[in-house]
């Protein structure tokens, strides 16, 4: 037995003045308990440093700590309590563990690299034994860690996006560096509120170096924009806009197949993905597909036609030729008069100052789009978040770029 307390004295890196007491083994319950003893007389005050004299000790505590050939094993110890001159009577600070965790620095290191690289929360839960709660509480303090250590330099391109939460019932606000490819911060709904506020968690200085934001159209978070930070562009990205394109396209496709249905005609029906593809993606079979309702010489097809057209206006080079090249689009679009087209085409005119922003700043919530993904992992391993606030934690856990590493 010495020598196991040996061997996990050298183990655990512990300080000359913690010593193994015991290791007790537990072959059914698969569990090693190695309880640890504080032999030294002076305590270091876990406010000042300061080293001052041992008090007593708290009570007992537990800790989880890496598995011993696949053995859970446990950390026992009662921390001493230091007399400071100045701060009176603390407990000190457990070498192995940051302060209210109940793991080890390195099982809680070790979870935080699994859950981080682990595309399935739930699986990397299973594969530490951890429940929900646990997983939960590591993400919380690792986004907390994180978060107090993010560097406040300058952010020149903002994103102000949207996601959903709850299967889609409810929404959250995002604030995203755009340079950077991160989420800053996540608030609860979706509304011009929650974009201020997001706004608001930037500093002065922050403030004043954005130069632009791009974001939707949608009134209220140009107004957060335009309030708070009165110098950046608005950029009404491109993403939102093609998404307002295809709504149109598919709105057209409806009303078509509905009324070719009546007259027994099902060509229509079940293509809405055909004409929502990105044609340059298309796999052989799909462009067959495509061809052939393109040759059905439908409505659709004109909108289709039109939506695709738009993607000219991306390409151009300077805010002028796309101001011209809008004007010739609009054009086709009352040449063709559907009116789904042509309501998108009267908002993006409304827009149209902060849509050709974009040739001066080429900012777009692509970055953000790429964070999709990402989310798509915290929502996939969801079953609905009853709370705002984990699901806050894990966006930020997974798309915030966070250093979270444990300090030992
Ligand atoms: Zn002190």
């Amino acid at each position: 037995m010495q020598s196991l307390t040996n061997h996990y004295h050298q183990l655990l890196g512990l300080p000359s003045n913690w010593t193994v007491e015991t290791v007790k083994l537990s072959i059914t319950g698969k569990q090693v308990e190695i309880r640890l003893i504080y032999a030294g007389n002076h305590v270091e005050c876990p406010v000042c440093g300061q080293t001052g004299k041992r008090y007593d000790h708290s009570g007992e505590q537990r800790w989880r700590h890496l598995d011993t050939m696949q053995f859970e094993t446990i950390l026992v110890a009662r921390l001493p309590r230091c007399e400071c001159k100045e701060h009176g009577v603390k407990t000190a600070q457990a070498p192995w563990a940051a302060r209210h965790s109940r793991f080890t620095l390195l099982f809680e290191s070790f979870a935080i690299e699994l859950l981080q690289h682990c595309a399935n929360i739930k699986a990397a839960a299973d594969l530490l034994r951890l429940s929900w709660q646990a997983v939960n509480q590591i993400m919380r303090r690792a986004v907390a860690r994180g978060l107090s250590r993010r560097n406040t330099e300058a952010m020149a391109y903002l994103g102000i996006d949207e996601k959903s939460f709850k299967a889609g019932h409810q929404y959250v606000t995002t604030l995203n560096d755009l340079e950077q490819g991160c989420v800053l911060e996540v608030l609860e709904h979706r509304t011009g509120e929650a974009a201020k506020a997001l706004l608001e968690s930037l500093n002065q200085q922050q403030k004043q170096q954005v130069k632009a934001v791009a974001a939707d159209m949608w009134q209220p978070f140009a107004s957060a924009v335009r309030e708070l930070l009165p110098q950046a562009d608005l950029v009404h990205d491109r993403f939102h806009i093609s998404k307002y394109l295809n709504e149109a396209v598919d709105a057209v496709r409806r009303k078509e197949s509905r009324m070719l249905d009546q007259a027994g005609d099902r060509r229509l029906v079940g293509s809405k993905y055909v004409w929502l593809r990105n044609p340059e993606q298309m796999r052989e079979q799909q462009r067959l597909e495509l061809n052939k309702l393109l040759a059905g010489e439908f409505k659709t097809g004109q909108a289709w036609a039109l939506k695709n057209l738009f993607r000219v206006f991306w390409q151009l080079g300077c805010a002028d030729a796309a101001s011209t090249f809008f004007e010739y689009w609009s054009r086709r679009v009352d040449e063709v008069g559907l009116t789904p087209m042509i309501k998108v085409k009267e908002m993006l005119r409304r827009h149209l100052v902060n849509i050709l922003t974009y040739f001066r700043h080429r900012i777009t919530n692509a970055v953000s789009e790429g964070l999709n993904s990402k989310i798509q992992i915290v929502k996939a391993s969801a079953r609905g978040f009853r709370q705002f606030e984990s699901y806050r934690n894990r966006i930020l856990f997974y798309c915030g770029k966070l250093n979270m590493a444990l300090e030992a």
